[in-house]
């Protein structure tokens, strides 16, 4: 059966090597009544893997048309089950009424969307097992204090447990990546609602990290209105705080403005 044909603007990087697949699969928990969407199938390297845990509800969200035709073809049980879509532009309420895990060897031009986009659904997604461009994955991991730590590593320690899990070389794909890639996991953790305002959150979050160099001082101005927030806090940059701390900060900032 005639393979497919990688499409470089799909992020498509088919994953050759079975172990690797099973151990990517192996790390999502899953019980019988574990809802589980697949982003970005391909040729069903994960997939297969999938399709032996049993899972309740499974269901799989791929682009690609050709990639689409491949799997129907190759697992004609989850015809189904395959949604041929963007996954960015997906109402997944319309997928899943109850919760879910998400797996895939994500588009890696598009991984950070796909965050946020999980950020937005961050109630109804359980755990997400994804494989990722390495840089990206520590990214996420890193505590304050380092130069990568950013706006993603924040809003998602805020609501996930976070781990990386292992390192994948280049060569193992095909056609081989630039880059190295890592799987990490994401576990949501018991943090129904944030101790401040959710989006006030966001938007101190993501204004203070449009200007990482300057102090909060400068950089938050936009969200401040013209008012001033004597703290010390506001001498340090974004990447010094912890998620604890924007959470203090955005309390402080709600208080003042309503002042
Ligand atoms: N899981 C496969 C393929 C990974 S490559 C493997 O491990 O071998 C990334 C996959 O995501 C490709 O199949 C690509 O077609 C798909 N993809 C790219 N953008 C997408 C999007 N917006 N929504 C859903 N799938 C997408």
């Amino acid at each position: 059966m005639k393979q497919v044909k990688a499409k470089k603007h799909l992020g498509q990087h088919f994953l050759r090597d079975m172990n690797i697949a099973k151990k990517i699969v192996d790390s999502l928990s899953v019980s019988d009544n574990t809802n589980v969407v697949e982003i970005g199938p391909g040729m069903g390297v994960l997939t297969q893997f999938v399709i032996n845990k049993n899972v309740n509800n499974f269901k799989l969200i791929e682009l690609d048309g050709e990639s689409v035709v491949y799997l129907k073809e190759h697992y004609p049980q989850l015809t189904e089950s395959i949604i041929e879509g963007d996954f960015l532009k997906l109402d997944l309420s319309k997928v899943f009424d109850s919760k879910y895990s998400i797996i895939g060897n994500f588009p890696y031009n598009i991984s950070s969307q796909i965050f946020f986009k999980v950020l937005e659904e961050k109630d109804k997604v359980d755990e997400v097992v994804c494989m990722i461009q390495k840089e990206v994955a520590e990214r996420i991991c890193e505590k304050p204090g380092s130069k990568t730590y950013g706006i993603l590593s924040v809003l998602l320690q805020a609501y996930y447990d976070i781990e990386y899990l292992f390192t994948v070389g280049e060569k193992v794909f095909d056609p081989p990546p630039k880059v190295k890639s890592a799987v990490i996991r994401l576990k949501r953790n018991s943090v129904i609602k944030l101790e401040c305002d959710h989006k006030l959150f966001f938007r101190v979050v993501k204004t203070g990290f449009n200007q990482r160099r300057k102090t909060l001082r400068n950089s938050l101005k936009p969200v401040l209105n013209g008012k001033i927030l004597e703290d010390e806090i506001m001498n340090k940059r974004p990447e010094q705080l912890s998620y604890n701390q924007f959470i203090d900060l955005t309390n402080k900032i709600e208080k003042l403005l309503a002042e």
